[in-house]
């Protein structure tokens, strides 16, 4: 007769196992992870088998754990609330679910559920939060894919705010005695301040802020800007963290580079404005400042409003990005914030490309730089850019890549140096275009490559022949084997 009666749900129940005898027949390692997850749970485990795994031994021979070596005998449950089959033998699995059956034990057979009277789920933990997943036995892949998607979507966070929330139980109830009035409060938890400041590992700011709440519950939501870094555009090289604040944000402020792709991944209800637009007359000296201001202007407005803002960069927020300026305008007026990288062209273009930046024969040190087409170029400093077992990125170098491999090549870089040009570096239309500092301004103008573009300079360069594997194979590979 099955444990489990077919048709009926199964009834979910979270079991006090504290000091509670349970038995574990078995002596592998299926037999020696749920040795652990009861253990956990304060359970007393008897393990029954004639033979133990290395590590269930080494546990029986330090004395912390009961052993019983030998053969399953229904004797062996007469004291256990709880038995678990764990043998790949069906015969004693049998043997053992009919014998808990007859004293009315609660048996699970690892894997067969028609065997077993409870079975165990797949499960999420955030410290004491527990989130339990069953599919009735029927589809285990199907709960476990759940579980993952859970836990992708449950930050650490969960853990502190349940532990905060459980310390203060008893004031939250004694100041809101109506439910409604506590699910209320429990909302604006959740929405506000203190997840964030759990996020950020300022457990005592959440804590002081619930209290704040507490003894103020109807003051205003506190407003939040999130620094997200965007990565090169697929929304595959988003951290999750980022997914996850995209998928709270209130108004998202967006520069140009970020993908539709990602920005697919915003919370439907939110506001999104494309900061990356030039603000002031098109092209003017100052439009560049006109634009920064109103990105600060818009930070400022919508997180004193209470609305969780997430500005939005392509890449990583601090690599070229002007993310430290915008930090700097909040922290001035005491707005709080959060970064989360992303990653930055560099590495995703060299990824994507089949460049590693660092190889113990070639490079030995990495330089991200950037040669605007005005006057930083002058301000680098060029002997240390041209020192050998080095590899240099440079962002936003296209316009400038003849300066660029002059100056490089008259402080000491040979002209035979390799370089790549990256366009559309991890995106759909990748190009790769390799060459050298002498060819570089050439094969530029030749394959008109186009913005967003950076140079990858150094010996490393040159590897995008053999190892790239995204995209159109690398463009100019002759011209360099010629080279060579
Ligand atoms: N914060 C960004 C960089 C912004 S500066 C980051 O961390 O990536 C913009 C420059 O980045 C562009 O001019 C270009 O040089 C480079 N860039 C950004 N995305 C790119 C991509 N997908 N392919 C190649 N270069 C890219």
């Amino acid at each position: 007769m099955p444990a489990t009666s077919g048709s009926a749900p199964l009834f979910p129940l979270f079991v006090d196992l504290n000091g509670r005898r349970v038995v574990v027949v078995g002596g592998g390692a299926v037999a020696r992870r749920k040795v652990a997850a009861l253990r956990e749970a304060g359970a007393r485990v008897r393990l029954v088998a004639p033979r133990l795994v290395p590590d269930l031994q080494a546990e029986v021979d330090a004395g912390r754990l009961d052993h019983v070596p030998g053969p399953f005998m229904p004797g062996h449950l007469d004291d256990a609330w709880l038995v678990v089959a764990a043998t790949d033998d069906d015969e004693v699995n049998a043997t053992v679910a009919a014998a808990a059956t007859q004293r009315r034990i609660w048996a699970n057979v690892v894997d067969d559920a028609a065997r077993s009277s409870v079975q165990v789920p797949a499960r999420v933990e955030r410290g004491p939060l527990q989130v339990a997943i069953s599919s009735g036995g029927g589809a285990p892949m199907l709960a476990r894919h759940l579980r993952e998607k859970l836990e992708a979507e449950l930050d650490e966070s969960w853990a502190g705010l349940a532990r905060l929330l459980a310390r203060h139980r008893r004031l939250i109830r004694a100041r809101f005695a109506d439910t409604g009035a506590r699910r209320d409060f429990f909302e604006r938890v959740i929405h506000g301040e203190v997840p964030a400041l759990l996020r950020a590992g300022r457990d005592d700011a959440a804590r002081d802020a619930l209290r704040a709440m507490l003894r103020e519950p109807g003051a205003r939501r506190r407003g939040r800007v999130i620094l997200v870094g965007a990565g090169p555009g697929d929304a595959g090289l988003l951290t999750l963290r980022a997914l996850r604040v995209l998928s709270q944000a209130d108004v998202v402020l967006h520069d140009r580079l970020v993908s539709a792709d990602v920005l697919a991944r915003v919370r439907r209800d939110a506001e999104l404005v494309d900061v990356g637009k030039q603000a002031g007359t098109p092209g003017s000296a100052d439009a560049h400042a006109a634009t920064q201001a109103r990105i600060h202007r818009l930070m400022l407005e919508h997180a004193r409003a209470g609305r969780t803002v997430v500005r939005l960069k392509g890449g990583d927020p601090f690599v070229f990005g002007r993310g430290g300026e915008e930090l700097e305008v909040l922290a001035a007026h005491g707005i709080a914030f959060e970064v989360v990288p992303g990653i930055t062209a560099a590495l995703a273009c060299a990824a994507y490309a089949g460049i590693p930046l660092t190889h113990r024969d070639h490079a030995q040190s990495l330089l991200l730089a950037t040669a605007h087409a005005r006057d930083e170029a002058d301000t680098l400093d060029w002997a240390s850019l041209a020192a050998p077992g080095r590899t240099t990125v440079f962002y936003m170098g296209v316009a400038a890549a003849a300066r660029i491999a002059t100056r490089l090549v008259a402080h000491g870089m040979s002209p035979s140096t390799p370089v790549a040009v990256v366009e559309n570096g991890a995106r759909p239309g990748q190009r790769v275009v390799l060459g050298s500092l002498a060819s570089l301004a050439d094969d530029i103008r030749r394959h008109a490559v186009r913005s967003p573009a950076l140079l990858v300079v150094g010996e490393v360069a040159a590897l995008a022949a053999r190892l790239g594997w995204f995209g159109q194979a690398p463009l100019g590979v002759p011209a360099l084997e010629q080279a060579a």
